[in-house]
């Protein structure tokens, strides 16, 4: 039995279909995040960007996101190793660093990741200043 796509290529041989296949729609990274100045470390919230759709778990602006979001950034096979700060969670990290795709995947016939645990909020709804209170566990991403 020959090997799945994602075993036998390199990510940058992927087809666009490909990759896009390899994501869960899980909406981790479409959480806002929250940068510490003095140590950089990361913090996820369950506010979410106001362009992801809660019930198809899709980005409603997905052509348009990164010009309606200019800090969106586009995942690519050449970005996926500098982007430190993606959920633990994500297929494409996981992807990358195992080199192999989590036995819960949908390409693997299973249905993705946990779903996000907690009651999310448009980021539309909390002003900046408040982004603090809505900080969410490492074990949820
Ligand atoms: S965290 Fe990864 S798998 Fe989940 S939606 Fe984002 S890119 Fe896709």
């Amino acid at each position: 039995m020959s090997k799945p796509f994602w075993k036998q290529k390199k990510l940058k041989d992927f087809s666009s279909s490909e990759w896009e296949s390899i994501c869960y729609h899980c909406g981790r990274c479409c959480l806002i995040k929250l940068q510490d100045d003095s140590t950089n470390e990361i913090y996820y919230t369950r506010v979410i960007c106001r362009y992801f759709d809660i019930n198809t778990h899709l980005c409603r602006e997905y052509k348009k996101r990164c010009s309606l979001v200019p800090e969106c950034l586009k995942l690519t096979p050449q970005n996926i190793d500098s982007l430190f700060w993606m959920p633990k969670l994500c297929a494409y990290r996981i992807l990358t660093e195992t080199g192999d795709l989590p036995k819960n995947h949908p390409l693997k016939g299973s249905f993705g990741p946990p779903p996000l645990p907690q009651a999310l909020i448009s980021d539309n709804l909390v002003a900046a200043e408040d982004l603090e209170d809505y900080i969410i566990e490492d074990e949820e991403l």
